[in-house]
């Protein structure tokens, strides 16, 4: 099936991957619509990376099975790379080249490079042309990939921490926007991040990695309809947490608290004030919020 037909660019099975005994993706599904813009997030260790390199074929599934754009990217590389913009997590670009040379060679692998939609996004980023990729800065060379994987305009971008490297500013009007503007075109783009914010932002759907599992997938809307955060004061301090079964995570001490819920907004408040604590506050929970919740407070996003 092709994957217009399935309307799923990106379509994983219960993928399981082991290194070892140890599983770095642990029974994995997920599909990438047509036009999405889906963000992978995990701590470090989560299995982003592994599944990435599903994606690309560079892993065969040990179980379970991979589709991109409607193909097994391990039998059919060409059918596969050739349609998909990638940015690896190391920016492994060739540092001798000048940026240049890095256009002219990244050129010669793609018919579709649009050489003056290069041109445009060189300028865009900043990039002198006469520096040799060595001389670029870790964002300089985050864009020089950037650039690469864009520019032949290809159905998919896989692009690995894309963020890493930038300034804030390079986040929000380069990477955001190209990844808009992509979107816009009706091509999908599918990116891991540890920045839950940028990917609050920008992503249509979210998929949350922790230890290989993932432990939530779905549509952004989905995720704020579903999960809540609630501040909680009680007229004594409860012994121990309070018993808030709705509660996927709990913390405070003495009389206040704060929770986050998840499923129906009603029943969790019935919940609370039957165990006796007055909503001080009620808000929809922010990807953070509910990343932390569910992968708790020891899974470090570091940059
Ligand atoms: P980070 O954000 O730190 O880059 P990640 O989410 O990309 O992390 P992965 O690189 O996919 O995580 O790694 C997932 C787990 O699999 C880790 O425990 C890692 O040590 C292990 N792993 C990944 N690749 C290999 C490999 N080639 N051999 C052995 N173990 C591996």
């Amino acid at each position: 099936m092709s994957a217009t037909e399935s309307g799923n660019v990106i379509a994983v099975e219960s993928l399981t991957r082991k290194f070892g005994r140890k599983a770095a993706l642990d029974n994995v599904s997920l599909a990438v619509p047509e036009g999405c813009v889906y963000g992978l997030v995990g701590g470090n260790g989560a299995g982003k990376t592994t599944l990435v390199k599903h994606l690309l074929g560079t892993f065969k599934a040990q179980t379970g099975s991979v589709r991109v754009l409607g193909e097994d990217p391990v039998r059919s590389p060409v059918e596969v790379l050739s349609r998909v913009g990638y940015l690896s997590e190391d920016r492994d670009l060739p540092g001798w080249m000048r940026v240049r040379d890095w256009l002219r060679y990244s050129e010669a692998f793609y018919p579709a490079w649009d050489a003056e939609y290069a041109e445009r996004l060189r300028e865009r980023f900043g990039l002198d042309p006469d520096t040799r990729i060595k001389r670029l800065s870790r964002g300089e060379t985050a864009k020089a990939g950037l650039l690469a994987a864009l520019a032949f305009r290809p159905p998919l971008l896989l692009l690995d921490e894309p963020s890493s490297g930038l300034d804030p500013s390079a986040r929000r009007n380069i990477l955001e926007a190209i990844i808009r503007t992509v979107a816009g075109e009706g091509r999908t783009v599918f990116f891991s991040s540890h920045l839950l914010e940028e990917v609050e932002r920008v992503a249509d759907r979210v998929a949350m990695l922790h230890q290989g599992r993932l432990v939530f997938e779905g549509t952004m809307e989905d995720l704020h309809a579903t999960h809540h955060r609630w501040m909680l004061r009680f007229p004594q301090a409860p012994a121990g947490h309070p018993n808030l079964p709705g509660a996927l995570h709990l913390e405070g001490d003495g009389q206040d608290w704060t929770a986050v819920s998840e499923g129906d907004a009603e029943r969790f408040r019935t919940e609370a004030l039957a165990a006796g604590a007055e909503i001080t506050g009620h808000s929809g929970a922010s990807l953070e919020e509910v990343f932390l919740a569910r992968v708790g407070h020891a899974a470090v996003l570091e940059d």
